[in-house]
């Protein structure tokens, strides 16, 4: 099981049922829905079609709005601009390009009203993503003399950014209120939001939101120098941290991208808030079949860095690729996982919580005993978002009855979301229900070990995981599991002891004695026997009793 989580930018290459069901076969877990574009009444089809999608896929998976922010941007221009090296041109707002007749050969409009005001002599004005560089050099009334060092085209609103201007636009814009107040209306999983730069902006969005009652995980996106400086308090109250890599590279310079990446990565691990490493990490894909080495190594750092998650943008948005792409993501991450980084310091875990030390306990007793699953039975995904930030070793289920909760663990770092549809509290029954439906997946065997946790009380309550039970498997099919009770075989010097009762027969005894002292009853039922006439040769290595993971094996030597 990959454990690291795939978020897609979906777009023109990948907005149908279609195309969307065959990215989640491939591997998505959560889709992005880009408020950069298109209307609402286009974003309300795509998260119907996400839906739909998930559904005949029959799989959860998460949708994120991302909310644009304040990105400054140009305004539509009737013909591309073509400012080169060297020359001077203005910029000032739409509605006073007439004003300047002098200017009207060099004006580059652009929609933001405050950036004259911001702008300040000797700053940096970078367009298109940084292809396009130009400094401000003096204000002329509304508009500012800019000189360009590197020049280009400009074409209709292209991105400008102003990394060493205190941008005064707040980073909750009207349009972001009204794309936030559609999104809820669609029940989305997760909101991101665009150029944070201090806890106040996500405050603010928390405020509104829990004035309307509704609690949706933040994602706050790292991409403005401001944030970098100030990532410990926004760690104080994001849910989760993107870095932002498109935009931060514009801003502080794509050569302090890496290094910018790993301390957020490193503060975002040991203070439990999820991490998402976003842009560019398969780009080259958006045309071409395979990615670039490079590019290749890229994710699999990220991995090794300790991100929870990783994002596609363009490549699944507007690629000629696009579930290519995301099935090339989901193996470097499931190869990288072959290899795991260390997990965190136990000292960074606030094991006074009692919630936070019986996850820990189970992901280690998991670990410990080889189980081949945790499961985890949660109202809000709380406990599994505090064993992921463990890493356990052990794949996790969530189980519960919450759609909403199913779909926010999708963002889970090794947590898979198990929805128990129609739950009935009264005629709930954990083992019929649950349990069995696990075991019957094929891909267990009598003997493999499930740790259970769980709180008591109502069957599903938040935030209450207090126990934790190991169950062995010793009931599917073709063994006999029970009431025939103990087998003994006896020669002077030893005696066997088999309880069939909790044996397994799952054959670990079989396959380590070289003396063929264990075998299967020949009928259908294949249950595990002694071989009594193959007694004298036992050598009381206790090999069997060591690897019978249910104590079903005693051993008694006559002469100890
Ligand atoms: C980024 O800048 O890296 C990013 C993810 O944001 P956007 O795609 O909105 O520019």
């Amino acid at each position: 099981m990959r454990r690291a989580k795939i978020i897609g930018t979906l777009g023109p290459s990948s907005n149908t049922v279609e195309q969307i069901a065959d990215l989640i076969s491939a591997g998505l877990n959560v889709a992005r829905v880009n408020m950069s574009h298109g209307t609402h009444e286009s974003h309300k089809k795509v998260i119907t079609n996400i839906r739909e999608a998930s559904k005949k896929v029959g799989q959860e998976v998460g949708i994120m709005i991302d909310l644009q922010g304040p990105k400054i941007r140009l305004d539509k221009v009737s013909t591309n601009l073509e400012p080169k090296e060297g020359e001077t041109w203005v910029i000032g707002q739409t509605k006073d390009r007439d004003k300047y007749p002098e200017y009207k050969d060099c004006y580059i409009p652009t929609i933001y009203e405050n950036l004259v005001d911001d702008c300040h002599d000797g700053a940096r004005i970078l367009f298109d993503d940084g292809l396009l560089q130009a400094e401000a050099l003096e204000r002329d009334r509304d508009v500012y003399k800019i000189k360009f060092s590197v020049g280009g085209t400009l074409k209709s609103n292209k991105g400008i950014n102003l990394p060493d201007c205190d941008v005064s636009a707040p980073a909750f814009t009207e349009k972001d209120r009204e794309d936030l107040l559609f999104a809820l209306g669609q029940n989305v999983d997760y909101v991101a939001l665009s150029f944070v730069r201090k806890k106040e902006d996500i405050q603010e969005v928390k405020n509104l939101m829990h004035k309307l009652k509704i609690n949706l995980p933040i994602v706050s996106k790292i991409e403005k120098p401001q944030a970098v400086d100030n990532i410990e308090e926004i760690l104080g109250v994001t849910d989760l941290i993107m870095v932002a890599r498109g935009d931060m590279g514009v801003e502080v310079g794509n050569h302090l991208v890496p290094a910018i990446q790993k301390h957020i990565i490193r503060l975002c691990n040991t203070r439990h808030i999820p991490v998402i490493t976003a842009t560019q990490m398969l780009e080259s894909m958006t045309d071409n079949p395979t990615p670039t080495r490079a590019e290749a190594s890229d994710v699999a750092n990220a991995i090794w860095d300790g991100t929870d998650v990783v994002m596609l943008s363009g490549e699944t948005a507007a690629g000629k690729h696009p579930v290519r792409v995301v099935e090339m993501m989901s193996n470097i991450i499931s190869e990288a996982e072959k290899n795991p980084k260390d997990r965190p310091l136990l000292r960074h875990i606030d094991l006074s919580n009692v919630n936070a030390s019986v996850m820990v306990a189970a992901s280690m007793i998991a670990e410990k005993t080889k189980a081949k699953r945790i499961l985890t039975v949660t109202e809000s995904g709380n406990s599994c978002r505090k064993i992921s930030m463990f890493r356990p070793l052990t794949p996790v289920l969530g189980v519960t009855n919450s759609i909403e909760t199913a779909r926010k663990m999708c963002m889970y770092w090794g947590v898979s979301p198990y929805y128990i549809h129609e739950f009935d509290e009264d005629d709930f029954d954990f083992q019929k229900d649950v349990i069995n439906k696990i075991k019957s997946d094929g891909n267990f065997k009598n003997g493999d070990k499930i740790v259970i946790t769980r709180g008591d009380g109502k069957f599903f309550s938040r935030g209450s995981s207090n126990s934790v039970k190991v169950e062995i498997l010793n009931d599917l099919p073709g063994v006999l599991g029970s009431d025939i009770g103990m087998e003994i075989a006896k020669d002077d010097k030893k005696e066997i002891h088999l309880d069939t009762s909790v044996c397994a027969s799952c054959n670990n005894c079989i396959s380590v004695c070289p003396h063929g002292i264990w075998t299967q009853t020949t009928d259908e039922r294949k249950r595990t026997t002694i071989a009594k006439d193959k007694i004298g040769a036992c050598t009381v290595d206790m090999e069997c009793v060591e690897k019978c993971p249910t104590g079903a094996i005693e051993i008694i030597s006559k002469f100890l």
